[in-house]
């Protein structure tokens, strides 16, 4: 089932790749799809394409295994977790290379990921045991007040695949922990890397039921399941904004839990008083990320007057040097984009932003050339002169362009970096102490890195304001978005 090329060992998973009760087995459909790698394009293998049939069926599995799951000790739930941080950890360099191979980030930024997921999975192994409940006084002489936290119940969750190890784990391990079950699906480029944390969970042992795997091509029918079945109690999703408004809207129906993590379009401000080299290299780094395909890249980068041109210069310098390539190869630090799509949609802002006024510095092109002709590679772009009017303003881009907008004063440029239907990250580069503060105390976003360009962490909490979302993940937060509230009332 595997090419010469494909690092992955051959699995008896490739094609039974639905995971559901406990057991690996093909669609009932008997139906596959093909699993390519973005880099250059070739075929890695086929896996099952699981339908609504096959939702149904894990959603079913989840179902019956819940009460037994629920019952269990928080104790046992959380060494099943621990087991398979162990497991995950002793694989880092696997994973990492089976994310690359469909994903298409270098190994080193698929080796981070590994270890980002496998600190879902131990930091909620803890929080399990932390689900306190509250006594209430009463007016009343004669009452008492209990709070409970319990389950949610089944949880359906569909995940993305620019980050698809972690975004499973971070929905998976505060699930498990909590006592609920669950059916996944994945994103359809990248089924291999959920396919890899089933395999792992299967080898803990988890029983059957608990965590269950549905790999399909046709989201819509098994997100359909999710939003119909009523032995889902909850639907977790990470991905666009568009598809979680619709799941949001189908889960009202049946007032299903939601938590959403969406789309966003941080700002990326840098104050006078910054060091202007220091913040180009921190926006390089975090622009470029996963090639710009992660909901918390910049997407509108504020520089002041003041210092723009050294800015400008040093981070033209940084993106100019990024070389471009398969993962897998050393040296490497740019990957493909997803897809031929996501190469039209840097095209067209590109060119919109140019028709409008922007002045391109570097990029703005397709690249060409032997290590990059079979893969949906784009250049590394910065435009400057970026105006609101421009698409590239107000829309996601997920993919390596850098728009630059000059500012002259704080309330100006939080008034601009506000202006956003979203409110995910937010970034601010200053050394002073007090605009710190007041800045990101304005700043409608989920998410203020000062000076910091990775504010993210299992146990930090994750999640967005306006359009980009409903609840937090990681954290202490991340649990709770899997317990109902129960209150006892007790007359004596
Ligand atoms: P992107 O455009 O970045 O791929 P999507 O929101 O389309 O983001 O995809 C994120 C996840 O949502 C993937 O697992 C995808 O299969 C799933 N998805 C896409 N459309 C639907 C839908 N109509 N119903 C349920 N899930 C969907």
């Amino acid at each position: 089932m595997t090419t010469a090329s494909n690092p992955r060992p051959e699995t008896a998973s490739d094609i039974a790749s639905l995971y559901v009760g406990g057991t690996w087995r093909p669609s009932a459909s008997g139906g596959t799809f093909p699993v390519t790698d973005p880099a250059t394009g070739a075929w890695i293998c086929d896996v099952s394409a699981g339908d609504a049939g096959d939702a149904a069926a894990a959603v079913a599995a989840a179902s019956d295994a819940f009460p037994g799951w629920a019952a269990r000790t928080a104790y046992d739930r959380a060494d099943y977790l621990y087991r398979a941080y162990e497991v995950m950890m002793s694989r880092q360099e696997e994973l990492a290379r089976v994310l690359t191979s469909e994903q298409g980030k270098p190994l080193r930024a698929a080796r981070i990921e590994v270890k980002y997921a496998a600190d879902f999975l131990i930091w909620f192994a803890e929080e399990a045991k932390r689900v306190y409940g509250q006594t209430i006084p009463s007016a009343r002489p004669d009452q008492r007040f209990l709070v409970m936290r319990q389950p949610v119940g089944v949880v359906g969750a569909i995940t993305p695949w620019n980050y698809p190890i972690s975004m499973i784990t971070r929905k998976l391990a505060p699930a498990l922990a909590a006592g609920c079950t669950i059916v996944l699906k994945p994103a359809e480029q990248t089924p291999l890397c959920a396919i890899e944390v089933f395999r792992i969970l299967d080898e803990v042992g988890l029983p059957a039921g608990v965590a269950n795997l549905v790999t399909s091509d046709s989201p819509a029918s098994v997100g359909e399941v999710f939003l119909t079945d009523r032995n889902v109690a909850k639907l977790t999703f990470t991905g666009s904004t568009e598809v979680g408004k619709l799941l949001a809207r189908g889960a009202a129906d049946q007032m299903k839990r939601v938590s959403l993590e969406l789309g966003g379009h941080a700002p990326f401000i840098v104050f006078e008083d910054a060091d202007p080299a220091h913040a180009a290299k921190g926006a390089a780094l975090v622009k470029f990320l996963n090639t710009g395909q992660a909901c918390i890249c910049p997407n509108r980068i504020f520089v002041h007057r003041s210092i723009s041109e050294t800015f400008i210069e040093v981070l033209r310098d940084r993106v100019t040097a990024l070389r471009a390539g398969s993962g897998l190869t050393e040296g490497v630090a740019i990957g493909p984009l997803i897809d031929a799509s996501a190469w039209e949609r840097m095209a067209a802002q590109v060119s919109d932003a140019v028709a409008k006024g922007a002045e391109l510095v570097c990029g703005g092109q397709r690249l060409a050339g032997e290590e990059v002709d079979g893969g949906y590679f784009f250049a590394p772009t910065i435009l400057t002169g970026v105006t609101p009017d421009m698409r590239i303003y107000r829309e996601e881009t997920f993919g390596p362009i850098a728009p630059i907008v000059v500012f002259d004063d704080e309330k100006e440029v939080v008034e601009m970096a506000n202006d956003t239907t979203y409110g995910l990250a937010s970034y601010v580069y200053t050394r002073d102490i007090s605009r710190a503060m007041r800045v990101s105390e304005a700043l409608r976003f989920g998410i203020v890195g000062i000076n910091d360009i990775n504010p993210t962490s299992a146990a930090a909490p994750f999640g967005g304001m306006k359009e980009s979302g409903l609840g937090r993940e990681g954290a202490q937060e991340g649990i709770t978005e899997y317990l109902e509230t129960k209150l006892v009332g007790l007359a004596l």
